[in-house]
């Protein structure tokens, strides 16, 4: 008798895709180093999903990821949760003089869902500044939701300087520039399941 469709998987769905992902070592001399991998990032994720649990239990969670950054974070935290949570998705872009955002910012594409009454979490990647962040925050709450958090997975060190009060914190990280796990170079890299740091020759070639 023929094999359904998607009967011959191996039994652990994680080797379906770990074997396939970027390693480390495929990356020959563009990687630096890796400050996080994908097992640290996963071990964080399923503690950050516990508690979004419990914190959300009875009430009906919408999810806003900030893209496109936020694709990998956003699917790996959803599909931890426990109940069947709405997503729905920004794009923003913010103006600023090179690689600093002003906190000036436009919408390039808008959420689908209407906010009233609903508990929103904002799935970032990673705050730097904050600026976009904060903008954000103050442009959803000005829509009627019951509630407005954040979960991000990397944080540096000049967040502290924003008043944004981030609910979930993956990781806190120096202020390097990062790349893998959602987060590119140049739209390359976003596809590394570890976060990194590139050779200085990739930046300039
Ligand atoms: P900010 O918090 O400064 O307003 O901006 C955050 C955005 O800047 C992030 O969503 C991300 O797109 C970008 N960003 C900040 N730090 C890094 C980094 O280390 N690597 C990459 N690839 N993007 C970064």
């Amino acid at each position: 008798r023929a094999a359904r469709p998607g009967t011959n998987r191996p039994s652990d769905p994680e080797s379906l895709w770990t074997g396939a992902a970027v390693d480390p070592a495929d990356m020959g001399d563009d990687l630096e180093k890796v400050l996080l991998t994908q097992e640290q990032l996963h071990g964080r994720l399923d503690e950050i999903a516990a508690q979004v649990d419990a914190d959300y239990a009875d009430k009906d969670l919408l999810l806003v990821g900030v893209l496109k950054g936020a694709v990998m974070v956003m699917a790996d935290l959803a599909r931890r949760l426990h109940s069947p949570v709405a997503m729905d998705w920004m794009a923003v872009s913010s103006y600023g003089s090179g690689t600093k955002s002003s906190g000036v910012v436009r919408i390039l594409k808008d959420l689908d869902t209407d906010l009233t009454g609903k508990h929103v979490l904002i799935v970032e990647d990673i705050i730097d500044s904050g600026l976009t962040l904060s903008w954000l925050v103050s442009n959803l709450r000005s829509r009627g939701p019951a509630s407005v958090e954040i979960a991000t997975m990397l944080r540096k060190p000049d967040a502290a300087k924003v008043e944004v009060d981030v609910r979930y914190v993956g990781f806190d990280i120096p202020s390097e520039f990062v790349v893998g796990y959602g987060l590119d170079y140049a739209e390359r890299y976003r596809n590394l399941p570890f976060v990194g740091t590139l050779a200085p020759h990739v930046y300039t070639s």
